[in-house]
């Protein structure tokens, strides 16, 4: 028995003999199944070829990714807080020395996933590190691909994780979150955004689509209601889902002036 996962979008499935027939996340219009067709690794097998690369993105703030990129190619972040350590969003492979560096520094209080792209191997994260409990919405529970008792899927509007917040935007999916966290930035905030919103090339602005690869817009009431909630909470940096693309400061007026633009584009 296997705990297959989905090459493309790097989502670990519950144990089977054979290879799971499809991919529900890639089947969806917000995904893709490649030309070549399906393919399935594992994570032992991805672990002979890959491996976990950390940066210090600032005090307190370390993102993870996979080298060479693997899957959607995302980044996760290592929050140290003041309540405990919060893993925000996952990746497909969880390797010993990251295993050995987490728990160097006090292990997880809790695993944070913004959305079902980055679901990966939640389960199998949790269980490597001392079964910290996972927080997806629950309005986007019917896309896990493998349950396990530490997945806690939360309701309504926010979620508080010690002085943390996750915020429920919507948009890309029903359960599209962000987590707010306070003290960063010398107090100033920081708000971590998967691919609720994105840091454009620039890093001057975000935008919003409810699929990046297919290229399918939102709609203007979608927009306005991410613009909205986020907007009761301070920040300065804006740290989203791929290397680089993070907005450094003035967080805050980056979102208002990336929603003006965006309504007016498609105002008729
Ligand atoms: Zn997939
Ligand atoms: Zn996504």
């Amino acid at each position: 028995m296997t705990h297959f996962i989905c090459t493309t979008c790097g989502t670990q499935f519950s144990e089977s003999d054979e290879p799971p027939p499809t991919c529900p996340i890639c089947e969806d219009d917000r995904q893709f199944v490649p030309q070549s067709g399906q393919e399935w690794t594992d994570m032992a097998t991805l672990g002979q070829t890959h491996s976990l690369v950390w940066n210090e993105e600032a005090e307190g703030v370390h993102s993870l990714q996979l080298s060479p990129s693997f899957g959607i190619g995302q980044r996760a972040f290592l929050i140290e807080g003041p309540d405990g350590n919060i893993l925000w969003d996952c990746l497909s492979l969880v390797d010993e020395a990251s295993k050995a560096r987490i728990a160097a520094i006090g292990g997880l209080s809790a695993i944070a996933i913004s959305h079902p792209h980055f679901y990966s191997s939640m389960i199998g994260w949790s269980a490597a590190c001392g079964n910290a409990p996972v927080h997806i919405h629950a309005d986007d529970a019917q896309w896990v691909q493998r349950s396990g008792s530490a997945l806690r899927p939360w309701t309504g509007e926010t979620l508080r994780i010690g002085q943390a917040t996750m915020i429920g935007c919507g948009g890309h999916f029903d359960g599209s979150s962000v987590l707010h966290c306070p003290w960063l930035e010398g107090g100033r905030g920081a708000l971590f955004v998967g691919d609720t919103m994105q840091v454009t090339m620039d890093r001057r602005f975000v935008s919003f689509m409810r699929s990046y690869p297919n290229l399918i817009p939102l709609d203007a009431k979608a927009v306005t209601a991410i613009s909205q909630a986020v907007q009761p909470y301070r920040f300065e940096t804006i740290y989203s889902a791929f290397p680089g693309r993070t907005v450094e400061s003035d967080g805050n007026r980056v979102v208002e002036r990336s929603a003006e633009r965006y309504l007016k584009a498609i105002a008729s």
